[in-house]
């Protein structure tokens, strides 16, 4: 097994009623062909994905290196919870996703800090500016999921953070148009 030394959530980006009514398997075979054949890479980016029901299904296996966030895939697992289209960081977690995932998510978490110790649960949005995972990961791991900053944080952030999450689709459509080229 390798080393762990941290776990980083995300979002699909995915709206609420993405692919309703099929199994979080089936769904996690279709991010997987979006990362294989959309991406090039060789598996699924991450290692688990929790569905709007909170079922978790597994990703890539973790004893192998992720690819979730660029520059610290080494040592990371990486999960995805389904949804979080429109998302900004400093949205609330109830904003885009449900209780079940919230439950399932902090169950999941509370698992893999037995197995590997107390390593930091960290967001993408930590790490690049991005929306991802569409809240602010240390308030929602303090506060709950229905903590969001305070308003006139949001006022201040809120033109930044849509520029911003403007500049990583286009920097996300850009990569995707490079990679199929
Ligand atoms: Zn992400």
């Amino acid at each position: 097994m390798r080393k762990i030394t941290g776990i980083i959530l995300h979002c699909t980006a995915t709206r609420p009623e993405f692919m309703d009514g099929q199994t979080t398997a089936t769904k996690a075979d279709e991010i997987r062909r979006w990362h294989v054949e959309g991406n090039g890479w060789s598996d699924i980016g991450y290692h688990y994905l929790v569905d709007r029901d909170g079922t978790v299904a597994t990703g890539r296996p973790i004893d192998r290196t992720g690819a979730h966030v660029r520059g610290h895939n080494t040592g990371t697992i990486g999960i995805s919870l389904l949804g979080g289209h429109g998302s900004a960081e400093t949205d609330a977690f109830a904003e885009h996703f449900t209780d079940r995932q919230d439950t399932a998510l902090r169950t999941l978490l509370a698992d893999l800090q037995d197995r590997f110790g107390a390593v930091p649960i960290t967001g993408h949005n930590d790490y690049a500016a991005k929306a991802c995972p569409g809240f602010n990961v240390a308030r929602w791991l303090d506060k709950g999921p229905t903590a969001a900053p305070a308003p006139e944080a949001v006022d201040a952030a809120t033109e930044a953070t849509v520029y911003r999450w403007r500049l990583a689709e286009i920097r996300d459509t850009a990569d995707r148009a490079l990679a199929g080229a």
